[in-house]
């Protein structure tokens, strides 16, 4: 029996007669695009509530949220945005693509999050937005980027917070009042491509933030700029949350605190089963009794000193049936895609070692103990099986 990555039927399992019923009056209302959809705006209303934001909009997708709400802020030609070197490139290349700069800062080799002691030195004087990425679930150390984009703000030049938060939705900022990621900064941009958090039957995703003025701006993007009256006031997009998704979703939504909870309890076994083995590095887990946790663990992403030994282990474990992932085997500033930006090898020593490292385990809600416990004995396995030398 093959121990799986993801497990996309188990995740909807225990709500598929009712979306089924959803789909049925769907097909016979057929409102099936978000800009008049009941549907969609009652799942809008739902989510932001979940959050704890004022809005929260629906897009097509976890990247067109990005992209919204850099254009939203106005991001263009030769604007730049501190980010993460190592996560996933949409965060970057729709920054790129409104002809804005990327500008990478190294990790914290603890979480793979930003290195947030380091981004005041890369603030200039055309930084417009500091983007973190909530990597793997985890939330960034928030208190010190809102600091920073308070403390370089004037009057004239806002530095934008906007969070990714595709890998974490439900996780709880890491900060003082409480607030969950993706209400932090001035926008939340969430993804619900089917493996994330709060996974969708296809491509979706959505925008929190708490501002009339820009809720209204990306309300008319995702509609080609159109206003009440049918004028189109600015150049905007098609990128419009499906009415299925809004059914699939407030059905997943009612059972997502429970779904993390499983997560992190899964987490938390691997990490009692792998603790105090050699050159195997494993996340840090919320407590029990933690109502807030601050990672969520949308991946389980453990760490293998050295490439060689990470690429062996996965192959071993994949002989075994049991299927892993690599998240992510290049870092951002090394892709071919964005050479352009001019970083190079060395540029980012801890995110550059990460890629070589890092190594996804099957976390799902659902994932039985004995498949755990599995995984974590061919780990084990495999450490005694390699000679000192070779490991
Ligand atoms: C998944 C993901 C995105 C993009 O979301 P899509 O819904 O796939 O467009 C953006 N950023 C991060 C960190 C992601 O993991």
């Amino acid at each position: 029996m093959t121990i799986k990555y993801n497990n996309l039927a188990a995740s909807h399992e225990s709500f598929l007669p009712l979306f089924f019923k959803d789909v049925q009056k769907l097909f016979s209302e057929c409102d099936f695009i978000g800009a008049s959809s009941k549907a969609v705006a009652n799942f809008e209303k739902e989510f932001a509530k979940y959050i704890g934001t004022e809005y929260a909009l629906g897009v097509a997708s976890g990247t067109d949220a990005l992209l919204l709400a850099f254009d939203a802020i106005g991001i263009s030609s030769g604007d730049e945005v501190i980010m993460p070197a190592f996560g996933f490139i949409a965060t970057a290349d729709v920054v790129v693509r409104l002809g804005g700069k990327p500008v990478f800062v190294d990790i914290d080799p603890e979480t793979c999050n930003i290195d947030v002691k380091q981004i005041e030195g890369r603030i200039t004087a055309r930084t417009k937005a500091i983007a973190p990425v909530h990597l793997f679930g985890q939330s960034c150390d928030m208190q010190p980027i809102l600091d920073i984009a308070e403390k370089h703000s004037t009057l004239n030049h806002k530095i934008w917070i906007v969070e990714d938060v595709a890998q974490s939705c439900g996780t709880y900022a890491s900060l003082k009042n409480g607030k969950k990621c993706g209400a932090v900064g001035d926008f939340g941009c969430f993804s619900f491509y089917p493996t994330k958090n709060l996974g969708a039957a296809g491509d979706a995703g959505a925008i929190t933030c708490n501002s009339p003025e820009m809720a209204e701006k990306i309300r008319k993007y995702r509609d080609h700029g159109r206003n009440t009256i049918g004028d189109y006031e600015i150049v905007g997009y098609n990128s419009r949350l499906d009415t299925i998704q809004a059914y699939y979703l407030s059905r997943k939504l009612e059972e997502l605190d429970e779904n993390l909870l499983d997560r992190i309890a899964n987490a938390r076994l691997y990490g009692e089963l792998l603790s105090g083995l050699d050159n195997i590095r494993t996340p840090e887990v919320p407590d029990e009794e933690d109502n807030m946790p601050t990672n969520t663990f949308n991946y389980y992403t453990i760490r293998v000193s050295r490439r060689d030994n990470r690429d062996r282990l996965r192959n071993w474990l994949k002989e075994k049936n049991i299927e892993t992932c690599i998240y992510y085997p290049i870092s951002m500033h090394m892709t071919s895609a964005l050479k352009p930006l001019g970083y190079d090898k060395g540029d980012f020593k801890e995110a550059e070692k990460a890629a070589t490292e890092v190594l996804s385990l099957p976390v799902w809600p659902g994932l039985l103990r004995n498949d755990i416990q599995a995984v974590c004995k061919a780990i084990k396995e495999f450490i005694n099986n390699s000679s000192s030398t070779k490991y």
